[in-house]
């Protein structure tokens, strides 16, 4: 007697301008796309996969995520997920505006929205519990978080401790490969992280054969990112030592990390 066969969700980095990923689902011929700054790479990736395009999800408003929305849209016709609170250029197509507690179908699989507000004040992640991914585009980064163009370092923070909160072994798919600079900073941050030292390590050979390094983990990143590390005491002292004043929330802590971070070559 046959058996059904069940195909698993494939996602592919689409890699897109100095260091963006455009993230592509796929599944029996169908795709989704993630946060398309560039249409004709889209295209390409799709032809050269033989997939159509259901649908386009967008995290943010920035045109390196966006750029080639309404474009993809105008040839594909695919559904358009944006978050509810910021305009995303289609061309006039109609998109489904997204807010936290909404879920999408998307390949057959259920994405869950969550509102993350900091580096652009309507930016959502798109998290699929059964495939153990999240799409986080520029709020949590491999080893760093984004900057903050319309949000509080208070706003971030939550919106990392959010991320962080879902389960360990969940995949980060971030929008960027920025993973070798942000550990460098980690470890000026917190040179004694035996685990930041060995990720350090690690990555570094990957980007030495130009393999991308998202996505990580949830786990790897609690272990070894700051931002999501500001109640670690090397991390508080750090903080201290660098701004030359008396830290006490866990919210001043991270705006020192962070404004460390803008201008740490
Ligand atoms: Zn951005
Ligand atoms: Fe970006």
């Amino acid at each position: 007697m046959p058996t059904a066969t069940v195909t698993e969700i494939t996602i592919d980095p689409v890699p897109a301008f100095r260091d963006n990923y455009l993230w592509l689902l796929s599944r029996a011929g169908r795709a989704a796309i993630v946060d398309p700054g560039d249409a004709a790479l889209v295209f390409a990736a799709l032809a050269a996969r033989s997939l159509t395009l259901d649908s386009i999800l967008v995290t943010h408003h920035h045109a390196d995520h966006t750029g080639g929305v309404a474009e993809l849209a105008r040839a594909t016709g695919a559904a358009i997920f944006t978050p509810a609170g910021e305009s995303i250029m289609t061309g006039g197509a109609p998109t489904r505006a997204l807010r936290e507690g909404d879920a999408i179908d998307v390949l057959g699989e259920r994405l869950q929205v969550l509102d993350v507000p900091g580096h652009t004040a309507g930016h959502i992640a798109y998290h699929a519990p059964t495939l153990r991914a999240l799409f986080c585009g520029d709020t949590l980064f491999a080893g760093g978080c984004g900057r903050l163009f319309e949000g509080t370092p208070a706003q971030m923070l939550a919106s990392l401790r959010k991320l962080a909160a879902l389960p360990a072994d969940t995949r980060v798919y971030c929008a960027h490969e920025y993973t070798l600079s942000n550990l460098r900073f980690a470890l000026a941050v917190e040179p004694g992280n035996l685990r930041l030292q060995q990720r350090s390590e690690r990555c570094s050979e990957m980007r030495a054969r130009q393999m991308p390094t998202v996505p990580s983990t949830l786990a790897e990143e609690c272990e070894t990112n700051p931002f999501l590390r500001v109640t670690e005491p090397q991390v508080r002292e750090a903080a201290e030592r660098h701004t030359s004043g008396a830290r006490i929330s866990d919210e001043s802590v991270f705006a020192a990390l962070r404004a460390w971070k803008n201008v740490f070559a």
